[in-house]
């Protein structure tokens, strides 16, 4: 969830959340306050109903029906999605867990019965083997019907931990990219910028890296609000993807608010230059219209800072350097490519 509220505006709700937090059971702790601060702020319409229903049911909240507001509305979709996993997961389990235990019962069952019948046969009274016979021939029924159940319940359950697998695989996946602009996020970047740097380079080879940072977009917030504001973040990730489409292994990353990176890794330090130069001439060809009158609001610039990985580079070192040459880029009024 994005919170645009103004400092007063969130000072407000604070007071309301607090009120509310009083009336209630729940403790005061930020699982509470975001489910009380996204209802009262009027932003998460599924909570507001949702969180309405458990109160007209049972009237002061606890801990438990805030933690249940807060997984099935509050938390984002890859935690929501992560629990529904794990919970199916438990059930799938359980499952298996319960035929195998019926099938075992099964098994000392007949094992006891085997064990009579082995007695029966000692004995010299013949007559007393049969009742024996037959009963070990029912259990011996029994016992192959518990195990084909439990064969089509291990098969089930092998499909279904299939599907969980692949959803796991997906919601990771996800959990790596930032909503807004489907690049990757802070942690993607994070993640995939280490194993550059863990897989080292070739003697005549080069990763780079490009640090780029919206200008002045405070203004563009100011001016034409937090909507536009995103809409403009999301434009931004649109023509980074275009400049780099045909770019072997380069990754595209949100590294926080208004800024982005672009990994290129194996590329010499004048191609990563000409991605960044192209991708600023593209953002500064961009214009934004008005959804509904097409007229053209806005236009915008990007300042970057390009590098590339030095001997015993750590990430910290590598970012600091093409940092320095975005800030360079600002102080030479803003719109241009630095390389350091
Ligand atoms: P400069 O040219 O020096 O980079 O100036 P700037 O205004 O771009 O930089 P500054 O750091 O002063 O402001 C960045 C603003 O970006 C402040 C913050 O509210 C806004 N911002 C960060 N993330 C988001 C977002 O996801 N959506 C919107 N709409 N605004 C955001
Ligand atoms: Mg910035
Ligand atoms: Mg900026």
């Amino acid at each position: 969830m994005n919170y645009s509220e103004s400092k007063e505006k969130s000072a407000e709700i604070l007071r309301a959340v607090i009120g509310q937090m009083a009336r209630h059971d729940a403790s005061f702790n930020p699982v509470t306050f975001a489910v009380w601060y996204e209802h009262l702020a009027g932003i998460n319409p599924g909570l507001s109903e949702a969180l309405n229903g458990a109160i007209a049911r049972l009237g002061r909240l606890g801990d438990d029906s805030m933690r249940q507001l807060f997984d099935a509305h509050v938390a984002p979709p890859e935690h929501q999605v992560m629990n529904q996993v794990a919970e199916r997961f438990q059930k799938t389990m359980t499952g298996m867990s319960d035929s195998a235990t019926r099938t075992g019962q099964d098994a000392g069952k007949f094992g006891e019965q085997l064990s009579r019948l082995a007695q029966a046969l000692e004995s010299p009274d013949v007559d007393t083997l049969s009742p024996h016979i037959v009963q070990a021939r029912e259990n011996a029924s029994e016992m192959r019907q518990s195990a084909q159940a439990l064969e089509r319940q291990v098969a089930q359950s092998r499909q279904e931990i299939a599907v969980l697998q692949a959803e796991l695989g997906r919601v990771r996946q996800e959990a790596l990219l930032c909503p807004l602009t489907r690049v990757l996020n802070r942690r993607g970047f994070d993640q995939t910028l280490q194993a550059i740097l863990d897989g080292g380079t070739a003697p005549d080879k080069t990763h780079c890296l490009v640090m780029l940072d919206i200008d002045h977009f405070k203004k563009v917030n100011d001016t034409h609000g937090h909507v536009m504001g995103d809409r403009v973040i999301q434009a931004m990730g649109e023509v980074m993807r275009a400049c780099v489409t045909g770019q072997n292994g380069t990754s595209l990353a949100r590294y926080g608010g208004e800024e982005f990176a672009v990994l290129l890794p194996d590329t010499p330090i004048h191609v990563a230059e000409s991605v960044a130069e192209n991708i600023r001439q593209k953002v500064k060809a961009l214009k934004m219209r008005n959804r509904q009158t097409q007229e053209v609001v806005l236009t915008f610039t990007v300042s970057a800072g390009v590098t590339r990985v030095a001997q015993g580079d750590k990430p910290d070192t590598l970012i600091a350097r093409a940092d320095s040459a975005l800030y360079q880029s600002k102080q030479n009024g803003r719109d241009r490519v630095t390389c350091a």
